[in-house]
């Protein structure tokens, strides 16, 4: 089975949400989860000017760190990439390496109580979705689908944590990926 690296990015006592995340992915993509602390310094990704994390020097990271596997970064602070006000996550396509944010997943930014459930079925839906991409998937326009795109957490909770049948029959046709085969083709982000 092909392993993926978890690798927490300030996220503080939410990393407890990397076993049951892990164990999800598997399900999913029968990928075997290991927590690894990150072996590069994330403040580098910080931007003063705007209060958040950049997140594609972070994927740029963990990629470079973690050379010879799949490897999904967890953020615990708000990601952004220079054209966009923030990102929930971001994803090589057809690559290796993806990254998702649970900070406006959360629903304390919104001024709702604090939802541990609810916050681990949005971070399993995002995972799943920015993993999808590196399997070669683009944005799907059955809403259900997990492939569906998200601008905000509303529409994270409207999609299920599945993919529809036309994405699902892709992804099995994916080739099998030799680590190291995908390399950098064009990475996505969505809003
Ligand atoms: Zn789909
Ligand atoms: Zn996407």
């Amino acid at each position: 089975m092909e392993a993926l690296h978890l690798v927490p990015i300030f996220l503080g006592e939410k990393a407890e949400l990397l076993r049951p995340l892990g164990l999800a992915l598997r399900r999913t993509f029968g990928l075997v989860c290991e927590e690894h602390p990150p072996a590069f310094d994330p403040e580098v990704a910080f931007d003063a000017g705007r209060g958040q994390y950049n997140s594609r020097v972070l994927l740029a990271h963990l990629l470079h760190a973690a050379p010879h596997t799949r490897v999904l970064g967890v953020a615990g602070v708000d990601l952004f990439v220079p054209v966009l006000t923030f990102v929930l996550g971001e994803a090589q396509l057809g690559g290796r390496a993806a990254i998702v944010s649970i900070h406006r997943l959360r629903n304390e930014p919104y001024g709702l109580p604090e939802d541990p459930t609810l916050l681990l079925d949005r971070l399993v839906k995002e995972a799943v979705h920015e993993i999808g991409h590196n399997f070669g998937l683009l944005h799907c326009p059955m809403t259900r689908c997990v492939m569906s795109s998200s601008a905000g957490v509303e529409e994270v909770d409207l999609k299920s944590e599945r993919f529809c049948d036309r994405c699902l029959a892709q992804i099995r046709a994916a080739e099998v990926d030799p680590v190291g085969w995908r390399r950098f083709l064009t990475v996505r982000r969505r809003a």
